[in-house]
Protein backbone atom coordinates (compact mmCIF):
# COMPACT_ATOMS: atom_id res chain seq x y z
CA UNK A 1 0.00 0.00 0.00
CA UNK A 2 1.93 2.72 0.83
CA UNK A 3 5.54 4.01 2.86
CA UNK A 4 5.21 6.17 5.59
CA UNK A 5 8.51 7.05 7.45
CA UNK A 6 8.59 7.93 11.41
CA UNK A 7 11.49 8.88 13.26
CA UNK A 8 12.74 6.66 16.21
CA UNK A 9 12.30 9.47 18.65
CA UNK A 10 8.51 9.82 17.84
CA UNK A 11 7.69 6.01 18.37
CA UNK A 12 7.24 6.33 22.31
CA UNK A 13 4.47 8.52 21.36
CA UNK A 14 2.78 6.53 18.79
CA UNK A 15 2.85 3.62 21.75
CA UNK A 16 1.07 5.52 24.20
CA UNK A 17 -1.34 7.21 22.00
CA UNK A 18 -2.25 3.33 20.73
CA UNK A 19 -2.81 2.72 24.58
CA UNK A 20 -5.81 4.56 25.01
CA UNK A 21 -7.58 2.41 22.87
CA UNK A 22 -6.00 -0.96 22.63
CA UNK A 23 -4.06 -3.59 24.86
CA UNK A 24 -0.61 -2.93 23.68
CA UNK A 25 1.54 -6.01 23.47
CA UNK A 26 4.93 -6.34 22.43
CA UNK A 27 8.86 -7.79 23.31
CA UNK A 28 10.11 -6.93 26.76
CA UNK A 29 12.87 -7.74 28.50
CA UNK A 30 12.40 -10.58 31.68
CA UNK A 31 15.16 -12.44 34.18
CA UNK A 32 14.78 -15.17 31.84
CA UNK A 33 14.80 -13.66 28.07
CA UNK A 34 12.49 -11.94 25.90
CA UNK A 35 8.84 -12.56 26.29
CA UNK A 36 5.60 -10.79 24.36
CA UNK A 37 3.85 -9.52 27.47
CA UNK A 38 1.46 -5.74 27.86
CA UNK A 39 3.05 -2.82 28.11
CA UNK A 40 2.55 -0.52 30.28
CA UNK A 41 5.06 2.16 29.10
CA UNK A 42 6.37 2.71 25.83
CA UNK A 43 9.67 2.37 27.50
CA UNK A 44 9.42 -1.57 27.62
CA UNK A 45 9.19 -2.09 24.67
CA UNK A 46 12.51 -4.05 23.18
CA UNK A 47 12.24 -3.63 19.20
CA UNK A 48 15.71 -4.55 18.83
CA UNK A 49 15.13 -8.07 20.56
CA UNK A 50 16.90 -11.38 19.28
CA UNK A 51 13.76 -13.86 19.73
CA UNK A 52 11.04 -15.42 22.91
CA UNK A 53 10.60 -17.77 24.47
CA UNK A 54 7.03 -18.50 23.52
CA UNK A 55 5.56 -16.88 20.53
CA UNK A 56 2.69 -14.40 20.53
CA UNK A 57 0.40 -17.33 19.76
CA UNK A 58 -0.72 -16.83 23.35
CA UNK A 59 -2.84 -13.77 22.89
CA UNK A 60 -3.95 -15.87 19.72
CA UNK A 61 -4.50 -19.42 21.19
CA UNK A 62 -4.68 -18.93 24.78
CA UNK A 63 -2.96 -22.10 26.61
CA UNK A 64 -6.12 -22.14 28.45
CA UNK A 65 -9.54 -21.55 27.53
CA UNK A 66 -13.33 -21.41 28.09
CA UNK A 67 -15.05 -22.78 25.07
CA UNK A 68 -18.50 -22.72 27.12
CA UNK A 69 -20.16 -23.09 30.11
CA UNK A 70 -23.47 -25.70 30.37
CA UNK A 71 -26.33 -26.66 33.40
CA UNK A 72 -27.92 -30.22 33.39
CA UNK A 73 -31.35 -30.30 34.76
CA UNK A 74 -34.60 -31.31 34.34
CA UNK A 75 -37.45 -28.81 32.59
CA UNK A 76 -40.84 -28.58 34.05
CA UNK A 77 -41.93 -31.12 32.60
CA UNK A 78 -39.37 -33.14 33.93
CA UNK A 79 -37.36 -34.43 31.11
CA UNK A 80 -33.42 -33.73 31.05
CA UNK A 81 -31.80 -30.03 30.08
CA UNK A 82 -28.97 -28.87 28.98
CA UNK A 83 -28.15 -25.01 28.69
CA UNK A 84 -25.27 -24.17 26.94
CA UNK A 85 -23.83 -20.46 27.18
CA UNK A 86 -20.93 -19.73 24.63
CA UNK A 87 -17.65 -18.07 26.07
CA UNK A 88 -15.41 -16.18 23.72
CA UNK A 89 -12.33 -14.98 26.27
CA UNK A 90 -10.03 -12.60 26.09
CA UNK A 91 -11.32 -11.14 23.13
CA UNK A 92 -10.10 -7.22 23.07
CA UNK A 93 -8.97 -4.79 20.39
CA UNK A 94 -4.91 -5.52 20.68
CA UNK A 95 -2.20 -4.41 19.58
CA UNK A 96 0.81 -6.64 18.96
CA UNK A 97 4.14 -4.69 18.30
CA UNK A 98 7.23 -5.81 17.17
CA UNK A 99 6.53 -9.10 15.51
CA UNK A 100 9.14 -10.85 13.27
CA UNK A 101 8.41 -12.22 9.90
CA UNK A 102 8.58 -15.57 10.97
CA UNK A 103 6.38 -14.95 13.67
CA UNK A 104 3.78 -13.54 11.40
CA UNK A 105 4.16 -16.59 9.16
CA UNK A 106 2.83 -18.66 11.68
CA UNK A 107 -0.19 -16.82 12.28
CA UNK A 108 -0.58 -16.57 8.88
CA UNK A 109 -0.85 -20.49 8.90
CA UNK A 110 -3.39 -20.25 12.37
CA UNK A 111 -5.37 -17.77 10.24
CA UNK A 112 -5.63 -20.81 7.68
CA UNK A 113 -5.76 -23.72 10.46
CA UNK A 114 -8.63 -21.94 12.04
CA UNK A 115 -11.14 -20.51 9.39
CA UNK A 116 -10.84 -22.92 6.40
CA UNK A 117 -12.91 -26.05 6.75
CA UNK A 118 -14.08 -25.99 10.03
CA UNK A 119 -14.31 -22.55 11.48
CA UNK A 120 -13.32 -21.94 14.60
CA UNK A 121 -15.02 -18.85 15.95
CA UNK A 122 -13.62 -18.65 19.70
CA UNK A 123 -10.03 -17.91 17.11
CA UNK A 124 -11.36 -15.85 14.39
CA UNK A 125 -13.51 -13.71 17.01
CA UNK A 126 -10.18 -12.78 18.78
CA UNK A 127 -8.25 -12.36 15.34
CA UNK A 128 -11.04 -9.95 14.10
CA UNK A 129 -9.55 -8.16 16.99
CA UNK A 130 -5.98 -8.05 16.80
CA UNK A 131 -3.68 -5.02 15.02
CA UNK A 132 -0.58 -6.61 13.95
CA UNK A 133 2.81 -4.54 13.63
CA UNK A 134 5.67 -6.20 12.55
CA UNK A 135 9.27 -4.99 12.14
CA UNK A 136 11.85 -6.37 9.91
CA UNK A 137 14.39 -8.72 11.01
CA UNK A 138 17.87 -7.36 9.41
CA UNK A 139 20.61 -9.62 11.96
CA UNK A 140 19.64 -13.44 12.56
CA UNK A 141 18.66 -14.14 16.21
CA UNK A 142 21.22 -16.71 16.55
CA UNK A 143 23.09 -19.71 15.66
CA UNK A 144 19.69 -21.65 16.04
CA UNK A 145 17.75 -19.66 13.36
CA UNK A 146 16.75 -20.89 9.75
CA UNK A 147 14.67 -18.42 8.53
CA UNK A 148 16.30 -17.92 5.32
CA UNK A 149 15.99 -21.76 4.45
CA UNK A 150 12.46 -22.08 5.24
CA UNK A 151 10.98 -18.62 3.43
CA UNK A 152 10.13 -16.53 6.52
CA UNK A 153 12.49 -13.83 6.28
CA UNK A 154 10.13 -11.49 4.74
CA UNK A 155 7.03 -10.20 6.14
CA UNK A 156 4.20 -12.06 4.70
CA UNK A 157 0.90 -10.22 4.00
CA UNK A 158 -0.79 -10.46 7.28
CA UNK A 159 0.42 -7.77 8.78
CA UNK A 160 -1.21 -3.93 9.12
CA UNK A 161 1.71 -2.21 9.57
CA UNK A 162 5.49 -3.56 8.95
CA UNK A 163 8.50 -1.50 9.93
CA UNK A 164 12.05 -1.52 8.90
CA UNK A 165 14.90 0.84 11.03
CA UNK A 166 16.74 2.43 8.88
CA UNK A 167 19.14 4.74 10.61
CA UNK A 168 17.21 7.07 12.89
CA UNK A 169 14.06 6.50 11.43
CA UNK A 170 11.79 3.48 10.68
CA UNK A 171 10.05 2.64 7.50
CA UNK A 172 6.63 1.72 7.54
CA UNK A 173 4.65 0.00 5.07
CA UNK A 174 0.77 -0.18 5.40
CA UNK A 175 -1.06 -3.74 4.63
CA UNK A 176 -4.14 -2.80 5.70
CA UNK A 177 -6.63 0.14 5.93
CA UNK A 178 -6.93 -0.16 9.59
CA UNK A 179 -3.18 -0.18 9.73
CA UNK A 180 -2.77 3.32 7.96
CA UNK A 181 -5.72 4.92 9.53
CA UNK A 182 -4.08 4.14 12.99
CA UNK A 183 -0.77 5.11 11.67
CA UNK A 184 -1.95 8.33 10.57
CA UNK A 185 -4.56 9.19 13.92
CA UNK A 186 -2.03 8.28 16.04
CA UNK A 187 1.72 8.92 15.26
CA UNK A 188 3.46 11.78 13.60
CA UNK A 189 3.85 9.86 10.32
CA UNK A 190 4.54 11.20 7.11
CA UNK A 191 4.75 9.89 3.56
CA UNK A 192 8.45 8.23 2.53
CA UNK A 193 10.15 10.11 -0.24
CA UNK A 194 11.99 8.69 -3.09
CA UNK A 195 15.18 9.27 -1.21
CA UNK A 196 13.24 7.44 1.72
CA UNK A 197 12.64 4.29 -0.50
CA UNK A 198 16.11 4.00 -1.83
CA UNK A 199 17.63 4.02 1.65
CA UNK A 200 15.18 1.01 2.54
CA UNK A 201 16.36 -0.73 -0.79
CA UNK A 202 19.82 -0.58 0.65
CA UNK A 203 19.11 -1.61 3.95
CA UNK A 204 17.03 -4.72 2.80
CA UNK A 205 19.63 -5.97 -0.03
CA UNK A 206 22.55 -5.72 2.87
CA UNK A 207 20.52 -7.93 5.97
CA UNK A 208 20.31 -11.19 3.33
CA UNK A 209 23.81 -12.20 3.77
CA UNK A 210 24.01 -11.48 6.99
CA UNK A 211 21.81 -15.07 6.96
CA UNK A 212 22.57 -18.40 6.27
CA UNK A 213 21.57 -21.45 5.24
CA UNK A 214 21.16 -24.53 7.40
CA UNK A 215 19.45 -27.81 5.51
CA UNK A 216 20.91 -29.30 3.06
CA UNK A 217 17.72 -29.47 0.73
CA UNK A 218 15.57 -26.79 -0.19
CA UNK A 219 12.42 -26.79 1.99
CA UNK A 220 10.12 -27.83 -1.11
CA UNK A 221 11.86 -30.96 -1.01
CA UNK A 222 10.90 -31.88 2.86
CA UNK A 223 7.74 -33.52 2.02
CA UNK A 224 9.48 -36.32 -0.90
CA UNK A 225 12.75 -36.39 1.73
CA UNK A 226 9.88 -36.88 4.84
CA UNK A 227 7.77 -39.51 2.48
CA UNK A 228 10.99 -41.77 1.51
CA UNK A 229 12.42 -41.67 5.08
CA UNK A 230 9.15 -42.68 6.70
CA UNK A 231 11.19 -46.23 7.90
CA UNK A 232 14.62 -44.72 8.31
CA UNK A 233 16.86 -45.24 11.46
CA UNK A 234 17.14 -41.95 12.31
CA UNK A 235 13.70 -42.38 13.64
CA UNK A 236 14.56 -44.91 16.25
CA UNK A 237 18.04 -43.05 17.11
CA UNK A 238 15.92 -39.91 18.00
CA UNK A 239 13.61 -42.10 19.66
CA UNK A 240 15.89 -43.19 22.46
CA UNK A 241 16.91 -39.51 23.20
CA UNK A 242 13.58 -37.63 23.29
CA UNK A 243 12.62 -37.46 26.84
CA UNK A 244 8.65 -36.82 25.67
CA UNK A 245 8.74 -33.60 27.45
CA UNK A 246 6.74 -31.46 25.60
CA UNK A 247 8.85 -28.50 25.38
CA UNK A 248 9.80 -28.45 21.62
CA UNK A 249 5.81 -27.98 20.74
CA UNK A 250 4.85 -25.97 23.78
CA UNK A 251 7.26 -23.27 22.14
CA UNK A 252 6.13 -23.72 18.58
CA UNK A 253 4.48 -20.74 16.67
CA UNK A 254 3.34 -23.47 14.25
CA UNK A 255 1.88 -26.17 16.93
CA UNK A 256 -1.75 -25.85 17.40
CA UNK A 257 -2.87 -29.68 19.16
CA UNK A 258 -5.02 -29.06 21.76
CA UNK A 259 -7.14 -31.23 24.39
CA UNK A 260 -10.54 -30.51 25.35
CA UNK A 261 -11.94 -31.23 28.73
CA UNK A 262 -14.99 -30.83 30.66
CA UNK A 263 -15.07 -29.69 34.31
CA UNK A 264 -18.07 -30.12 35.99
CA UNK A 265 -18.64 -28.81 39.31
CA UNK A 266 -19.32 -30.29 42.47
CA UNK A 267 -22.91 -30.15 42.24
CA UNK A 268 -22.73 -32.07 39.05
CA UNK A 269 -24.95 -29.72 37.62
CA UNK A 270 -22.52 -26.86 36.24
CA UNK A 271 -19.82 -27.18 34.36
CA UNK A 272 -17.33 -25.76 31.69
CA UNK A 273 -15.28 -27.21 28.27
CA UNK A 274 -12.19 -25.64 28.55
CA UNK A 275 -9.48 -26.71 25.59
CA UNK A 276 -5.78 -26.43 26.68
CA UNK A 277 -2.66 -26.82 24.57
CA UNK A 278 -1.65 -30.27 24.25
CA UNK A 279 1.85 -31.93 22.44
CA UNK A 280 1.92 -35.14 20.56
CA UNK A 281 5.60 -35.81 21.94
CA UNK A 282 3.64 -36.72 25.45
CA UNK A 283 2.61 -40.32 25.74
CA UNK A 284 -1.11 -39.55 26.58
CA UNK A 285 -1.38 -37.44 23.63
CA UNK A 286 -2.62 -40.68 21.59
CA UNK A 287 -3.61 -43.04 24.21
CA UNK A 288 -7.75 -44.17 23.22
CA UNK A 289 -10.10 -45.78 24.53
CA UNK A 290 -9.43 -49.48 25.70
CA UNK A 291 -6.00 -48.09 26.43
CA UNK A 292 -4.60 -48.22 22.98
CA UNK A 293 -1.91 -45.97 22.18
CA UNK A 294 -1.54 -45.25 18.12
CA UNK A 295 1.82 -43.83 18.92
CA UNK A 296 3.54 -45.31 21.97
CA UNK A 297 7.28 -45.06 21.32
CA UNK A 298 8.64 -42.02 21.43
CA UNK A 299 10.03 -42.71 17.72
CA UNK A 300 7.04 -42.61 16.35
CA UNK A 301 6.00 -39.69 17.93
CA UNK A 302 9.21 -38.03 16.81
CA UNK A 303 8.45 -39.26 13.71
CA UNK A 304 5.59 -37.56 13.63
CA UNK A 305 6.14 -34.13 14.88
CA UNK A 306 8.56 -33.89 11.83
CA UNK A 307 5.89 -35.25 9.45
CA UNK A 308 3.59 -32.50 10.59
CA UNK A 309 6.17 -29.70 10.62
CA UNK A 310 7.62 -30.82 6.52
CA UNK A 311 4.72 -32.36 4.73
CA UNK A 312 1.04 -32.94 6.37
CA UNK A 313 0.55 -29.66 7.14
CA UNK A 314 1.59 -28.38 4.20
CA UNK A 315 -0.36 -30.91 2.27
CA UNK A 316 -3.47 -29.74 4.09
CA UNK A 317 -3.47 -25.87 4.43
CA UNK A 318 -0.30 -25.24 1.56
CA UNK A 319 2.13 -23.40 3.51
CA UNK A 320 5.17 -24.79 6.18
CA UNK A 321 4.37 -26.82 9.25
CA UNK A 322 7.28 -24.61 10.39
CA UNK A 323 8.91 -21.70 10.38
CA UNK A 324 12.74 -22.11 11.48
CA UNK A 325 12.47 -19.89 14.16
CA UNK A 326 14.85 -21.86 16.33
CA UNK A 327 12.96 -22.18 19.28
CA UNK A 328 12.29 -25.57 19.51
CA UNK A 329 16.34 -25.80 19.07
CA UNK A 330 16.64 -23.80 22.19
CA UNK A 331 14.29 -25.11 24.10
CA UNK A 332 15.34 -29.06 23.49
CA UNK A 333 17.32 -30.16 26.78
CA UNK A 334 18.82 -33.60 23.99
CA UNK A 335 19.66 -31.32 21.12
CA UNK A 336 17.12 -32.70 18.59
CA UNK A 337 16.48 -30.02 15.99
CA UNK A 338 14.27 -29.72 12.88
CA UNK A 339 17.65 -28.55 10.78
CA UNK A 340 19.74 -31.81 12.24
CA UNK A 341 16.92 -34.47 11.93
CA UNK A 342 16.34 -33.11 8.44
CA UNK A 343 20.01 -33.63 7.31
CA UNK A 344 20.60 -36.62 9.07
CA UNK A 345 17.87 -37.89 7.33
CA UNK A 346 19.01 -36.71 3.91
CA UNK A 347 22.61 -38.25 4.48
CA UNK A 348 20.83 -41.40 5.49
CA UNK A 349 18.37 -41.20 2.34
CA UNK A 350 21.38 -40.48 -0.04
CA UNK A 351 23.52 -43.65 1.50
CA UNK A 352 20.64 -46.17 1.07
CA UNK A 353 19.42 -44.82 -2.79
CA UNK A 354 23.65 -45.10 -3.21
CA UNK A 355 23.63 -41.32 -4.54
S1 LIG B 1 9.32 -26.63 14.55
FE1 LIG B 1 10.85 -25.49 15.77
S2 LIG B 1 11.88 -24.14 14.30
FE2 LIG B 1 9.97 -24.85 13.32
S3 LIG B 1 8.44 -23.28 13.81
FE3 LIG B 1 8.28 -24.83 15.43
S4 LIG B 1 9.66 -24.11 17.07
FE4 LIG B 1 10.17 -22.94 15.21
S1 LIG C 1 11.97 -30.83 23.49
FE1 LIG C 1 13.38 -32.43 22.79
S2 LIG C 1 13.29 -33.97 24.42
FE2 LIG C 1 11.47 -32.67 24.69
S3 LIG C 1 9.85 -33.72 23.51
FE3 LIG C 1 10.80 -32.21 22.13
S4 LIG C 1 12.35 -33.39 21.02
FE4 LIG C 1 11.81 -34.61 22.84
Amino acid sequence: MSLYILSKEKLPAFVEALQAGFRVVGPVRTPTGFAFEEITQADQLQLDYTTTILPPKKYFLPQRETLFKYHTGSNPEGAQSVDVEPVFQDVQPTVIFGMHTCDMSGIMLYDKVFSEGFRDEHYMTRRDKMVIIGIECLHPCDDASFCKDMGTLTAPPIYDLHMTEVDDDYLIDTGSEKGERLLLNYSEAKMATTDHMQRLGRVLSAKWPRFRMRLKMSKDQTPSLLTLGYNAHIWEELGERCLACGSCTNVCPTCFCFDVQDELDINMQDGERVRVWDSCQLHEFALVAGGHNFRESKASRVRHRLMRKGKYIKQVHGLSGCTGCGRCERACLVDITIPGTLNALHDEMKVESGV
